[in-house]
Parts: C-alpha cells; structure tokens; sequence
C-alpha cells in the first residue's frame, strides 16, 4: 500500500472546498460525469486509430445510489488510470490544481460562469471520503484503490476491477444528505447531463404495473446523445427542428424560424437559436438561451457571451471556445467572445434578411411578432441596426408594410415642410386617433401605427439616423401645423374676436388638465374644435413611463391644447352669439377700460429708462391704481364671458366633441353629453 500526501501545500484545502460555491454544489455531479464521459471518448479515439485494439463493449456510464451505505458511484468503461497517471493526475495536478484555483479565484467565485474547472476534487464538496478503483486499458495494467477521507493525506493500492474503466465512489457527507435523494440526482442529470455524447444509465426504466410502478430490466437512460444542434444541417428536417424545440422548451408556442450555428474557425461554435413569438414584456421574454460547452449544460444566462437583444431568442450555443471559468466582466472583454457574439449577430441579420427576400409575404405576416426584437436589436446594436436597415419594416394605418427606404419614397412629395423636413406621421392607437388620422387622410398623407413596447423608443433612434426627419404622432397639432406648407390662410374671426372666445372656450374645459386655447386658421370642412398634445412633452412622458429614467417629466401633469378653428362656421356662430348678447355689457365695460388702459401705457412709457428710486411717488401711486383698476375690469370682462360660455350649450358641445374625438369624454361627462345631444337635436 502506498500512502502519501497530495501536492498541496496548503494545510487542508477539503473545508475550503466544501464552503466553496455553497449554493452550487450540485455540479460535483456533472464534474465528475464529464471526466467519465471525456475517457470514454479517449478509449473510441484510441479504437479508432487502432491504439487500442480490444473490444469496446458497452461504454454505458452508470450512476448507482446506495443509500445504506450512503454512496453515490459514477463508473465509466473509458481508458482508466494505471497507479502511476493515478498518482500523477489525482495526486499532484488534479489537487494541486485546485488550490490553485481557489487562490484565483476566492474574490470573484460567486461569479464564475457555472465554476467549471472544479473539476474531480469537487467531489469533495459533498463526500466524506472519495474512493477511486480504476483500470487502465493498456495491456497488464493493474487495477488501482485510491481512498481519500477529505485530508491531505491518501492511500493507494493495488486491487481488483473486472474490465477496464473507472468508480468513482462518494461517501456522502451529512450535510449533503440531499444528493443520496433519487429525485434529486435524477433532477441534476437531466439538467446537466441532457445532452452529452455518452449514454448515462440512472437505474431501471419504471412502468406502472397492477396500479403500482415497479422497475424494468431496461437501463433508464437519461440523455440524448445526439441533439439536434451537434449534427448536421443537411441531415435535419423542419419537424426535427421544432421537435427539438418542444424538447427544449415543452410549454412554448412553435417557434417562428430558427438558425442553426456551426462554426469551425476561428472559433469553434455550434448551436440552434430559435425566433419565438415575442409579443410584448421584454424581461419575461429574457434568457432561456442555454449554454453548452461540448454538450456539457453550463448555464442558461448568456449575458454578456451574445448581445442583450439576442438574449431574447431561445435555443442552444455550445462552445469549447467561451472561458468559463472567469468573472463576467471580464467574459465581455475577451476576444474570443466578442468574436462568437459578432459572428451570432451577424448571422442572426443574415437569416432574417433571407427570409425577407425570399418570401416577404411569410416576412410580413410574421412581423408583428419579429417587431420588438428587431427594433430591439436596432435601438441597441449598431452593427445590427446597419444590416437590419433593410428588412425593418413600417406599418401604416392601411396595414401595409415597407421598408424604411420604400416608405421615404410613398411620402417624399407629399409631406416634405417648407423648410425641406420629411414628416413622419404616426398613430400609437387608430382607433382613439381616428378623427387626426382622417384629418391627415384628407390632406392625402400617409399615417404610420406605432403601437408596440418599443415604438417610442425606435421613433427616436430613426429619427437620429434619418436625415432631416422628423416624427410626429397625428395628434400633436392640427395638421397643416405639423406639416407646414407655405400657403397662410387669413382667419375669419379677428384677433379680438378671438382673444374674447378664450375664456368662453376656458369655462367649459376639464379642470384636472393643463390646457392652452388657439386659434388656428384651418378649412372651413376641418374640425371646428380640436385638442392636441405636443409631441416632446407627449414622448418624454411615454419615456418615463417605460422607464426611461425621464421622471420629472412623468410627474408632469398633462397639458394639451384646445385648438379652434377660426374659420368654422360653428365657431364664427359662437362669436356672433357672444356679441349679440354681451355687447352692450362689453362695450360698456370697455368705454371704461380702454382709456385707463392707454393711461397706464402711457405712464409706462414715461418712466422706462428711469431708475426705480427716481420715479416720482405720484406716478407710482397712480400706476399702481391703474393696475389694478384695470385688472379688475378685465376679469369682469372675462367673467361676462366665462358665464356665457357656460351657458350657451353649443360651446361645451364643441369642446365634448373634441374630448370625445380623443377619448378623453367619460363617466358622467359623457352621460351630459349625450343628454345635450339629444336636446339640441329636438
Ligand atoms: P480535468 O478533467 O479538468 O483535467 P480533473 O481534476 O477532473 O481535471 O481530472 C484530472 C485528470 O484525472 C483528468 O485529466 C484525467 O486524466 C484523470 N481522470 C479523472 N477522471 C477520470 C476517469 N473517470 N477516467 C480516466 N481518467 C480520469
């Protein structure tokens, strides 16, 4: 028997391991099952090449409970160790090894990508003791008894083993007691295990015999040796595509279109990604991308391994080539990575413009679901944003698609301004903003539907991308103001007329809202009341509400404009009712305050230029009463005119009309509105 001490010169390296990654110790399984599967695959190499020449046989690794004895027993029938690569491999490297690594990487363990590189000694991290038996494949090698008990020290000796291959066998320690569980092994293999090229037997298939599961003579095995993604492209058809995604993903919708990876230099890198239907709530949608490397499940976040935007499609990336066992921060860094991550972008770009050549009707009834993720993937990747340029698509309110540049030439000659800027309009609900976009319609314009999650946002990236472009929902002004064009109308009403309909307008508007009333000269055949809501405030608050960290704006109330429309016959049918009925009360008013108003300018004007304390005291007293005698006529002026708004029912049928053409008229508003209706019809 030979004893000795592993190559460590740390005092005991065993607790370290065992405290190390605390929340993650169920990988000591897949450490261990990788190490039988790679033997495996050296002894096939081996047999290939005609190294070794003896029968194959069954190649099955076998994971065995004991729960008397409280072990778990990993055995494969790869190339096993003769005594010497035991000692080297185990004893001095594998070990050694080890502290090593947890040297490197104390600070940051909790952030290691799966913490690969653990490799054997985390057995050590649930057993109390870890025996190795273990037979070489090469000719008289004998079998070898390793015992270590979780100390520095170990023993090895000589043994007997029927057939090549190795056991590796835990004595589960009482703080692990929850992997000497069935369910619970079963449940790591089926995470970690699902994939890899060896078959991996956990006891006996079950069946349900009188009323009761019993087991079968046949191996339960539970992976699939050959998944989808590690053949070849040319083997696959369309149903072993989506039946691997059902695999994958059982709950899911079948998937849009899917890109198969395979990539042999200068990295290697193969894999499935799959386009699901994606139709709102962006962080739900994120990371069910599962990361292999080399059929080893790692982990299912591939943050900061593909582009944010990427990490909303589903599927598989296996790669020997992404380094798993370093911090996050630093996997953005790496030069392989950024490579795998361009290259996944790229072709992700490729096939998407495919199919938008090949068939872009199946490309426009599949839009709406592809929408957010390619207006996410423009907003925040620019190399993205560059190819994806070509198969983003706008949606107008005839439900006709285009690409950007096929949309420019619809409304180049129709909605360029008068100072040469292309206006984009759009809607973000047709159906509320009905009543702007027939305006629009009726001016010959073309409205876009911008309605998704991410509209906002991408309106904002167009617009910084588009040369002298300008974007503006339908209902942020009239229409013949959000596209200027040179012909000005000469208003019906005059300007006093106007600023005396103000507060006859004011008096009838909800209370709760900031609203500015103006007047505009708009066709006679326009709306005569209108109410609008400027564009940057509107987008700053949509921003805010998405989170867009504009809270200051969010906490804004609304505020609006009520715009009249000078030239209507309704209106000019307001401002003769308020003369018929107020002018005596007005132009009484009036007699009095014009000539206190010209006095008060008047005195104005003498003492601009002078310095406060030069203004004589008379003058000050005397502006000062004029100020306020005059403000007080004013506000009896406007009061006359608030009374008659509110009385004469056609000004609040005006605004209702305008509220309801915006959805804004509701509850008990609406229910007024409906009983004036009635009335005024009589
Ligand atoms: P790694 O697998 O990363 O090399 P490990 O600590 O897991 O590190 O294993 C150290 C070495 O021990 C392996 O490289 C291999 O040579 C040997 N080894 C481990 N497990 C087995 C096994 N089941 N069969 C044959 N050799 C093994």
């Amino acid at each position: 028997m030979q004893k000795g001490t592993i190559g460590v010169s740390t005092e005991n390296i065993f607790p370290i391991i065992k405290k190390f990654l605390y929340s993650d110790h169920e990988i000591f399984l897949r450490e261990l099952i990788s190490n039988a599967v790679d033997a495996t695959q050296k002894l096939k190499t081996l047999a290939s090449v005609g190294e070794f020449k003896g029968e194959t046989g069954d190649t099955t690794i076998r994971v065995k409970l004991d729960k008397k004895k409280k072990t778990l027993t990993v055995s494969d029938a790869g190339i096993g160790m003769t005594a010497e690569e035991l000692d080297r491999y185990i004893n001095q490297i594998a070990l050694s090894s080890a502290e090593e690594f947890l040297e490197k990487y104390k600070a940051q363990a909790s952030s290691i990508i799966g913490h690969f590189g653990l490799g054997f000694y985390s057995a050590f991290m649930v057993s109390e003791k870890v025996e190795i038996i273990t037979k070489s494949y090469k000719e008289d090698a004998k079998a070898v008894h390793w015992v270590c008990d979780g100390s520095p020290e170990y023993t090895m000796e000589e043994t007997e083993r029927e057939g090549r291959g190795t056991d590796v066998i835990l004595h589960i320690d009482s703080d692990s007691k929850e992997f000497l569980e069935e369910d619970r092994i079963l449940g790591i293999l089926k995470k970690y295990c699902r994939f890899l090229p060896v078959e991996i037997a956990f006891g006996k298939e079950k069946e349900w015999k009188d009323g009761k599961e019993v087991e079968t003579e046949k191996d339960r095995i539970i992976n699939n040796t050959k998944p989808a993604w590690t053949r070849k492209p040319a083997e696959l058809k369309e149903e072993d595509y989506k039946e691997f995604y059902r695999d994958l993903y059982p709950l899911a919708e079948e998937p849009l279109f899917w890109i198969h990876l395979n990539v042999d230099y200068p990295f290697n890198l193969t894999g499935i990604l799959y386009f699901p239907k994606i139709k709102s709530n962006i962080d739900i949608q994120k990371n069910k991308i599962q990361l292999y490397c080399r059929q080893v499940f790692v982990t299912d976040s591939v943050e900061g391994i593909v582009p944010d935007f990427l990490t909303l499609l589903h599927g598989v990336i296996d790669s020997p080539d992404i380094p798993l066992n370093v911090s996050r921060s630093y996997l953005q860094s790496d030069s392989n990575v950024k490579k795998i991550s361009a290259h996944i972008t790229k072709k992700v770009a490729d096939r998407l413009q495919e199919i938008f050549q090949n068939d872009r009707t199946a490309f426009e009834k599949k839009w709406d679901d592809l929408k957010l993720f390619i207006y996410y993937g423009m907003i925040t990747e620019e190399k993205f944003s560059e190819r994806a340029e070509k198969f983003a698509l706008l949606r107008n309110t005839d439900n006709k698609y285009f690409t950007l540049e096929e949309y420019k030439t619809l409304i180049k000659e129709q909605q360029t301004d008068k100072f040469g800027n292309l206006v984009y309009l759009y809607a973000t609900n047709a159906d509320e903003q009905y009543s702007f976009i027939d305006a629009a319609k009726s001016r010959g314009y073309d409205v876009l539907v911008m309605d998704g999650q991410l509209d906002v946002h991408f309106v904002n990236h167009l617009e910084q991308k588009l040369e002298k472009s300008r974007f503006v929902r339908v209902d942020a002004d009239v229409i013949d103001k959000l596209i200027q064009k040179e012909e000005i109308k000469e208003a019906k009403l005059s300007k006093a007329e106007q600023d005396d309909l103000v507060p006859v307008f004011k008096s009838n508007l909800p209370e709760k809202d900031n609203y500015l009333v103006v007047f505009e000269s708009l066709s006679e055949t326009d709306q005569p009341v209108l109410i609008t809501q400027n564009e940057f405030m509107r987008r700053m608050k949509d921003m805010a509400a998405l989170g867009g960290g504009m809270s200051f704006y969010g906490n804004m109330p609304d505020s609006y404009s009520l715009v009249v429309n000078a030239n209507h016959p309704l209106v000019l049918r307001i401002s003769q009712e308020k003369s018929s009925r107020l002018t005596d009360v007005l132009s009484s008013i009036d007699k009095e305050l014009k000539p206190l108003e010209e006095e008060l300018e008047n005195l104005r004007k003498s003492v601009a230029g002078i310095k406060d304390e030069e203004v004589p005291v008379a003058s000050k007293d005397r502006m000062e009463e004029l100020e306020k005698k005059t403000e007080e006529l004013r506000n009896q002026r406007n009061e006359n005119l608030r009374e008659f708004g509110k009385e004469f029912p056609l000004v609040r049928q005006l605004v209702d009309l305008a509220l309801l053409a915006n959805g804004m008229l509701k509850g008990e508003d609406l229910s007024r509105f409906i009983k004036r209706s009635v009335d005024l019809i009589q």
